[in-house]
C-alpha cells in the first residue's frame, strides 16, 4: 500500500511504525514541516493503561519510552498553605522531544521515509498518489480546513488562557496548585518528566488575564509576573520558556472522520483538555486503533468506516469527561472558598466519572480525612443558630 502521512508528530509517526512493522512492503512517506529537532512543549504524560497499549502495539518503542520515564502515583492539590496528596493514580512522563526522537529512530530503522522541512501543500495530489492519506497535522490541521466541507469540523475556542512552561523545580506527582492575587485566580498543572525538569502549565480565566494586564506585557514580563504568583511553589527556580505564549484551548470535533481515502488522526481529529491527560496519549491510541482496523478489514474504505464506528464513541466519552474537567478549571474561582481537602475532593471528582468508591479504593486515607472534616463541619453547622450563615 502507498501511504502518505501529513505530520511527523506522535500520531503520524506511530501509525507509520505500526503499518511498516506489520508489512515491510508498505511504501510510507511522512511529511513534516519542521526539522527533526524543532519542537514545542515540555513533558507528556501517560497513564498505566496507555503504557500497556503501547507495549502490546510495539515493544521496541515501548522499551525505549519507559527507559526514559519519570513515574509517580500521586496527585497533589496545593491550596493556601496545604498540600493534599491523593495516591493510587499511575502516571508517567517523558519529554516530548525525547518521545519524538524515539519515534523518529524507530521510523528510520523500519525504512519509513521521513521528509523533514517538507510542508504538505498540494493535498489533492498527495491524496491522488496514495491508497491512504493520513492527516495527522495537529490542532490547526490544514487538511481539516481544506476538506472542511467533507469532514464537518466543529471548533470551540474556550475562554481560559494557558501557557506552557518548564521549570527545574521538580514536582513529584501531578501537582495542581491554586494561587490568588489582586487580579484573580491562577491554576498550575505541573509534573516532572525527567530528573531535572517539570512541565508547568499556568491557566487563568479571562477576567484574571485582563486584570493582570498581560495584554500589554511582553514574554519576559509575563514570565516574571507568573514567577511571583507561584513564588512559594517554584522555590526560586525560574520558569523556562520555549517560545511559550498564552493560548486559548481549542476544542476540536469532526462530524466525519474520513472521506474517500483521507482520514484525520490525533489533534487534527479531536482535542481533549490537558487537565485530564495528554493529547499525546490519544494520538498514539488513535494510531493503534486505525492500524487495527486496517489489519482486520478487507479494504481501506471498510477500515475507515470501522475506525470511525469503533473509535468515535471512545473519544466522545473521553471528550465528555475532559469537558467537565475543563469547565471545572474555567470556574476555578467559584471553588476557592473551599478548604484544601474539600477542593482536592472536588477536583478528583470533577469529571463526574470518579466516584467516592473509586477514590476510597485508590486512597482510603484521603477519603477518610475528607469525610471526617465534612462531618466535623456538619457538627459545627448543627450548633449554629437557625439564621447563622457559615463563612467558608
Ligand atoms: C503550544 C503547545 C504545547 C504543547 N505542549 C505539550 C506538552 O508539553 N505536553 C503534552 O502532553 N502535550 C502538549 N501539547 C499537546 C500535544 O502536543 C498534542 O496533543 C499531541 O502532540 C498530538 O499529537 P499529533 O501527532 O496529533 O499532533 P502534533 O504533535 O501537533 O503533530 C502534528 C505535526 O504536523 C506537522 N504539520 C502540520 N501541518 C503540516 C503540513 N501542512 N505539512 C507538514 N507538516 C505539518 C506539525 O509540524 C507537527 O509536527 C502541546 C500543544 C501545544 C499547541
Amino acid at each position: 500500500m502507498k501511504i502518505n502521512i501529513i505530520g511527523g508528530g506522535p500520531a503520524g509517526m506511530y501509525f507509520a511504525i505500526l503499518m511498516k512493522k506489520a508489512d515491510a512492503g508498505h511504501d510510507i512517506t511522512v511529511y513534516e514541516r519542521n526539522g527533526p529537532d524543532d519542537t514545542f512543549g515540555w513533558g507528556v504524560v501517560f497513564s498505566g493503561k496507555t503504557l500497556a497499549n503501547l507495549r502490546a502495539a510495539d515493544e521496541e518503542s515501548h522499551a525505549e519510552i519507559t527507559r526514559n520515564f519519570a513515574a509517580w502515583d500521586n496527585v497533589d492539590v496545593v491550596h493556601r498553605q496545604d498540600k493534599i496528596s491523593i495516591h493510587g493514580n499511575s502516571f508517567s512522563g517523558i519529554a516530548r522531544l525525547q518521545l519524538l526522537k524515539i519515534l523518529q529512530r524507530r521510523c528510520e530503522e523500519l525504512g519509513i521515509e521521513l521528509l523533514f522541512r517538507s510542508e504538505a501543500l498540494d493535498l489533492n495530489s498527495l491524496r491522488a498518489n496514495s491508497d491512504l492519506l493520513v492527516a495527522a497535522d495537529g490542532v490547526n490541521s490544514t487538511a481539516r480546513k481544506q476538506y472542511a466541507g467533507k469532514l464537518g469540523p466543529s471548533l470551540d475556542l474556550r475562554p481560559n488562557r494557558y501557557v506552557w512552561y518548564g521549570t527545574n523545580k521538580l514536582f513529584h506527582g501531578l501537582t495542581l496548585t491554586f494561587r490568588e492575587n489582586e487580579a484573580g485566580v491562577f491554576a498550575a498543572h505541573s509534573y516532572k518528566f525527567n530528573r531535572t525538569t517539570s512541565t508547568f502549565i499556568i491557566e487563568c480565566d479571562p477576567q484574571t488575564w485582563e486584570a493582570a494586564g498581560f495584554a500589554s506585557m511582553n514574554d519576559e514580563e509575563t514570565r516574571h509576573y507568573l514567577e511571583k504568583v507561584f513564588a512559594i511553589d517554584l522555590a526560586e527556580e525560574p520558569l523556562l520558556s520555549n517560545n511559550s505564549k498564552w493560548i486559548n484551548f481549542l476544542l476540536v470535533k469532526n462530524a466525519n472522520w474520513f472521506f474517500e481515502n483521507v482520514v484525520l488522526l490525533g489533534d487534527a481529529l479531536h482535542t481533549a483538555h490537558f487537565s485530564i491527560g495528554s493529547g499525546t496519549k490519544l494520538a498514539l491510541e488513535d494510531a493503534i486503533a486505525l492500524f487495527d482496523c486496517l489489519k482486520m478489514q478487507p479494504s481501506v474504505r471498510a477500515a475507515l468506516e470501522e475506525f470511525e464506528a469503533s473509535r468515535k464513541p471512545v473519544i466522545e466519552e473521553y471528550q465528555a469527561a475532559a469537558q467537565d474537567s475543563m469547565r471545572w478549571f474555567e470556574n476555578a474561582r467559584d471553588y476557592m472558598h473551599l478548604s484544601p481537602i474539600e477542593l482536592a475532593y472536588s477536583l478528583m471528582a470533577r469529571s463526574g466519572r470518579v466516584k467516592r468508591e473509586d477514590l476510597a479504593r485508590r486512597d482510603p486515607a484521603f477519603v477518610a480525612r475528607y469525610e471526617a472534616e465534612r462531618n466535623a463541619d456538619a457538627g459545627i453547622a448543627g450548633v449554629q443558630p437557625a439564621n447563622g450563615t457559615r463563612s467558608h
